[in-house]
């Protein structure tokens, strides 16, 4: 009896704190702004240079460039660009090098598909995925150069 009673107990006194669970998917998760989600890609602001596809450690990038339409740009300009969400494990190594940040982290992180080919995403689908995108996203800036004296 008296373990009916502190078990009831228990429960009344847990039924009047603050909630900890959320009703996902009715309710979405908030993410830290660190959290690393899925690119965000700018076409615009890409030059092609490919240190995002170097750096990648999973291969799941992969892009080509086309000379511009546009005789006073230097350079090539990006054609295609596409990111292999079966592999990609959203280490953040691709934005972290990207000169330009022409790809960016999300806060975003629902993938979930019934096909696999669902998880390749294209550049039109990257540069639409333009919510939520991490304020911060050059975790590790260069350092300034000071001109430092020389030993
Ligand atoms: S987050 Fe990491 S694994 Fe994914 S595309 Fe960028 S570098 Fe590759
Ligand atoms: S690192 Fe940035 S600028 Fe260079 S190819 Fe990748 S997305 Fe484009």
């Amino acid at each position: 009896m008296f373990g009916l009673v502190k078990g009831l107990g228990l429960t009344l006194k847990n039924m009047v704190k603050p909630r900890v669970t959320y009703k996902y998917p009715h309710e979405p998760l908030e993410m830290p702004n660190r959290f690393r989600g899925i690119q965000y890609f700018i076409p615009e602001l890409c030059i092609v240079c490919n240190q995002c596809v170097r750096i990648c450690p999973t291969d799941c990038i992969t892009l080509t460039g086309k000379k511009s339409d546009d005789p006073n740009v230097k350079g090539k300009v990006i054609d295609t660009y596409e990111i292999n969400f079966e592999i990609c494990i959203l280490c953040d190594l691709c934005t972290e090098v990207c000169p330009t940040e022409a790809v960016v982290m999300t806060n975003h992180y629902e993938l979930a598909t019934y096909s696999r080919d669902d998880l390749y995403k294209d550049m039109e689908w990257l540069s639409q995925n333009n919510t939520l995108v991490r304020k911060e996203n050059t975790l590790h800036p260069l350092p300034k150069k000071t001109g430092a004296k020389k030993a």
